[in-house]
């Protein structure tokens, strides 16, 4: 086992060697201690403090940390055959592919498996251009789909494209949730539409209803694909194994990540119907991964996939999703002078605050009462509670009785600054 420095030299080696603006940025929120030991839903940091996460790796750990089916189905296959050569057939894939095919919905039947979200969507992006052999992808507003330059050119925030211009020339952008918008955009150089069910980095948006449908019906009209983006929303996240199950959407791709590794290891994978995989499969060559596939990834994710289904994760996530919201709720209707507003699907929660200043307060002080809390990548004015789906009642009662007391924390320093300014 790597032994573990303490804490002040390992921030001694992140301001040295890893990256002193992310050290300091931890600091600020008071998470400047390692982390060394995680399950379910408790992490325990070196200085002594155990959290519960309600951030669950952005979405990865929605079986929990740890989870013992899926360390087993890993250790097993450590022991047999870790990664392969490369040139022999691997059964493990083959056996991922085709289960990825039987869960799925609809005609989706081929995948290609990659290492994490962003490569995932890169696939997704390069097949649609091969397979139509239009240049062009269209995606919302506020979208996060990767930062890899491909999956960046479709993730709409200022702050991480700006230093990166030029992107992919031309890929379209219209708002999430704007169907006539949508069929306005699309041309004759449109691959692809890429959306995520319910965007997540974007703050936890929750279309209209009917809105996937609707999504489905203009690019049919159009000739154009319908990617997914499910790496957030999948895997029972929102109370459906995938989230486009709600409205019987069937995509032509489908991306999944983060839990499809079980929370034990990074995997991706861009599923696709056969039609979508006509020109790859005559040059199974232009897009491959060294580490794609590989035999531990693939038999993390299959035992996942078993969890899934066996552990009635989607019920869950709706159950104790509808819970949570009902008890949030009520803690925005007793601090509306802090928190404006709560709305989610399943476990995939977003808490607008009142302001920039009261979310980073509200973040600073429900982590010092020992919950991990997080904002929205391209919406900082949006907390995410997002834990693993099988937190239980008391565990979220114990949350929100934690950010009360955060709430009540950040009541003051706002109220103690208004009299200051005036
Ligand atoms: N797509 C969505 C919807 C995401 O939420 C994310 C990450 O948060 C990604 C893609 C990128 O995944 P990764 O960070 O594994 O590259």
């Amino acid at each position: 086992m790597v032994a573990i420095p303490d804490d002040s030299t390992t921030k001694q080696w992140y301001m040295d060697h890893v990256n002193s603006g992310l050290l300091g940025l931890l600091g600020f929120m008071g998470l400047d201690s390692a982390e060394v030991e995680a399950s379910g839903w408790t992490v325990r940091a070196a200085d002594g403090r155990e959290f519960i996460d309600c951030v669950a790796g952005y979405g990865s750990y929605n079986f929990g940390h740890r989870h013992p089916a899926v360390v087993a189905a890993v250790q097993a296959q450590l022991a047999r055959m870790p990664m392969s050569s490369k040139l022999l057939l691997n059964p493990v894939q083959a056996r991922l592919a085709h289960k990825l095919a039987d869960m799925t919905p609809g005609e989706l039947q081929y995948s290609f498996i990659s290492n994490s979200g962003t490569e995932a969507v890169e696939a997704a992006i390069k097949l649609a251009k091969l397979k139509t052999g239009r240049p062009d992808i269209i995606s919302a507003k506020n979208a996060y789909h990767g930062k890899t330059l491909g999956s960046l050119s479709t993730t709409h925030r200022e702050h991480f494209q700006s230093p990166f211009r030029p992107l992919i020339a031309n890929f379209g952008v219209v708002p999430f949730g704007d169907l006539e918008a949508l069929d306005a955009a699309i041309s004759d150089t449109t691959a692809a539409v890429m959306l995520e069910p319910v965007q997540g980095e974007g703050g936890i948006r929750v279309p209209p209803a009917g809105y996937l449908t609707g999504v489905r019906e203009i690019t049919r009209k159009h000739g154009v694909l319908l990617i997914l983006d499910e790496v957030q929303t999948g895997m029972g996240r929102t109370g459906r194994n995938f989230a486009c199950e709600r409205e019987g959407v069937v995509p032509d791709m489908l991306v999944l990540a983060k839990s499809l590794g079980g929370g034990v290891m990074p995997i991706g994978a861009t599923i696709g119907t056969a039609e979508v995989w006509e020109l790859f499969q005559e040059h199974p060559l232009v897009h491959t991964s060294t580490f794609g596939g590989n035999e531990l990834a693939c038999a993390a994710a299959l035992a996942a996939l078993d969890l899934l289904v066996e552990g009635d994760y989607a019920r869950q996530s709706e159950e104790s999703g509808a819970y949570f919201l009902k008890v949030l709720n009520q803690l925005q209707q007793d601090f509306p002078d802090v928190l404006a507003e709560v709305r989610g699907q399943g476990m995939m929660i977003g808490i607008d605050c009142v302001s920039k200043d009261a979310c980073e307060l509200m973040i600073a002080n429900v982590i010092e009462q020992q919950v991990f809390i997080a904002f929205a990548l391209n919406n900082p004015e949006v907390l995410r509670i997002e834990p693993p789906l099988d937190m239980p009642v008391s565990v979220i009662d114990e949350v929100i009785s934690r950010m009360r007391i955060a709430c009540e924390g950040t009541r003051q320093i706002m109220e103690q600054f208004s009299q200051i300014q005036g």
